[in-house]
């Protein structure tokens, strides 16, 4: 079955190559919603023409978000992406497609262009063979900065599905079966301005609790778990002589286990400034909670090695500190495999790349997946 879809997918080889050139080229910045809209478009249009039903969803204030679905969603599987990438408009002038030497490369071609490349053959492939199994195409415009705009209808859309199969990039060939809950708290120090030289006595350094902060934030972690609190930003003072009256900090937190992220959490709210004169209020929190290995989700990801193994490879399992939208779904409780994407790497880096041998390969696993009963 699994080796049927790779005969397929290996003669659907130069449209899928010549569909990841066009999205590549298709710049996506997160920030430019006209833009990310003119790249679901096009996959909207693609995908259409290839006889699957599409449609777009404005997800204000980003771009649109595209679904394609062939069947009945109840007991279909939905392949899991987004549209954007972390690369400004203009940054493929300075670093070209290119396909040579078995790699294609540019900006997002990793993260997560040739995962869309792969969603887009699989359901062309599905219509046109009638493998009886629904299947959904959901890719929105915001992953990257954090799914606010598109968060409510990924979890609607999901929920409607009976499995989630992330098309994030794979780690070395993986699949990423955890990844870590992550956090960002904002912490603002509130003293008391004094002239630094004729009467300190008289101020409340914001600037001392600060970095009291910092230091409870060692006590805090527990890097042998995994939690890690990293002090990512900082400002704080007024001029050179005057005791600061103003602090901001900003702290990112990094989980494996909801347990954990509640401890975190109730630890930075309930600490009590030392300086005195000094208050600070806390705000923020985990914005996307860990995805956490279930039943539902091993017996997947079993079942995906099981099918990489009729398809000649052995398809690792990665626990890993980024977070996706994979997060969300897998918290909802639906089972969810992540990092089904092609082979590759550089996500986020100048040398962004992926094996293109690799795509018919994963759009067979996916293809397989989705075809399982
Ligand atoms: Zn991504």
């Amino acid at each position: 079955m699994s080796t049927r879809w790779l005969a397929t997918f290996e003669s659907d080889l130069p449209r899928i190559i010549a569909d990841l050139e066009a999205l590549v080229r298709l710049e996506s910045p997160s920030d430019d919603a006209q833009r990310v809209s003119q790249l679901a478009a096009w996959v909207h249009d693609r995908l259409r023409e290839r006889g699957v039903s599409a449609e777009l969803f404005p997800c204000p204030p980003r771009g649109d978000a595209m679904l394609a679905s062939i069947g009945d969603r109840e007991r279909g599987s939905l392949l899991l992406g987004h549209l954007d990438t972390v690369w400004p408009a203009g940054t493929l002038a300075e670093q070209p497609w290119r396909l040579a030497a078995g790699r294609a490369s540019g900006p997002g071609v990793f993260d997560m262009k040739a995962g869309i490349a792969v969603g887009m053959a699989v359901l062309a492939a599905i219509v046109r063979e009638t493998c009886a199994s629904p299947v959904s195409l959901l890719l929105v415009p915001d992953e990257e900065v954090g799914s606010q705009a598109s968060r409510a209808m990924t979890l609607r859309v999901a929920s409607a599905h009976r499995q989630v199969l992330v098309l994030e990039p794979s780690l070395d060939g993986a699949a990423k079966v955890a990844r870590k809950g992550c956090g960002v708290f904002q912490v603002r120090f509130r003293g008391r301005a004094a002239h630094a030289g004729l009467e300190p006595e008289r101020g409340a350094s914001a600037l001392g609790e600060l970095s009291r902060f910092v230091s409870f934030l060692d006590t805090l972690a527990a890097p042998a778990q995994g939690t890690t609190l990293t002090a990512t930003l900082a400002r704080a003072g007024s001029a050179a002589n005057v005791v600061p009256e103003a602090a901001e900090l900003c702290v990112d937190a990094r989980v494996w286990s909801r347990a954990e992220a509640d401890r975190v959490t109730a630890g930075l709210r309930g600490y009590q400034a030392a300086v005195a004169g000094v208050s600070l209020a806390v705000e923020g929190g985990f914005d996307r909670p860990p995805l956490e290995p279930t039943a539902a989700s091993e017996a997947l990801y079993a079942l995906a090695h099981r099918l990489g193994q009729e398809l000649g490879f052995e398809l690792g399992a990665a626990r890993v500190g980024g977070a996706s939208d994979g997060n969300f779904v897998a918290a909802a409780g639906i089972a969810t495999l992540d990092g089904l994407g092609p082979r590759g790497g550089g996500a986020h880096a100048r040398d962004e790349h992926v094996l293109v041998a690799d795509l018919p390969v994963r759009a067979a696993l996916v293809a397989a997946l989705v075809c399982e009963p």
